[in-house]
């Protein structure tokens, strides 16, 4: 799977873009989307290049799963929604409309969301 060193994420791994970090450690990084959706909306990350949940799970320690999933339990006790509940989603691919081609967990909340999707077409 061919991962493309110019995407937005790659650049704020490397330091070129700034973000507002929420959380980290040796293996992810959470910030806040620049474009919130709800109250609360934060993108976690893994450190290392992968493009998708797909290549993530082919090539991944498993290190590296265990703390990437914590770090999205993490992100929402830190962001106070644990309790009140939220929503993770990860676009993957054409049909995902995922834009940025660097796998991303986004972490949703602070208000109710309603359904999943808002057409079934
Ligand atoms: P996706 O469609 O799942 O690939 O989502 C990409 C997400 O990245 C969108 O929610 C964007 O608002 C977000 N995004 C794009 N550029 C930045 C940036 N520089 N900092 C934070 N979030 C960003």
């Amino acid at each position: 799977m061919f991962y493309d060193n110019s995407n937005i994420f790659a650049k704020i791994l490397r330091g070129e873009v700034p973000c507002r970090v929420v959380d980290e450690d040796d293996h992810t990084l959470s910030f806040e989307d620049i474009n919130p959706q709800a109250p609360v909306h934060v993108l976690v990350i893994p450190k290392k290049s992968y493009v998708d949940w797909t290549d993530f799970t082919k090539r991944a320690s498993t290190e590296e799963i265990v703390k990437f999933t914590k770090a999205i339990s993490r992100v929402a006790k830190k962001k106070n929604i644990s309790k009140t509940g939220y929503r993770v989603i990860s676009n993957i691919g054409l049909d995902g409309n995922q834009e940025v081609p660097h796998l991303h967990m986004h972490i949703i909340g602070g208000r109710l969301l309603g359904p999943l999707l808002e057409s079934k077409e």
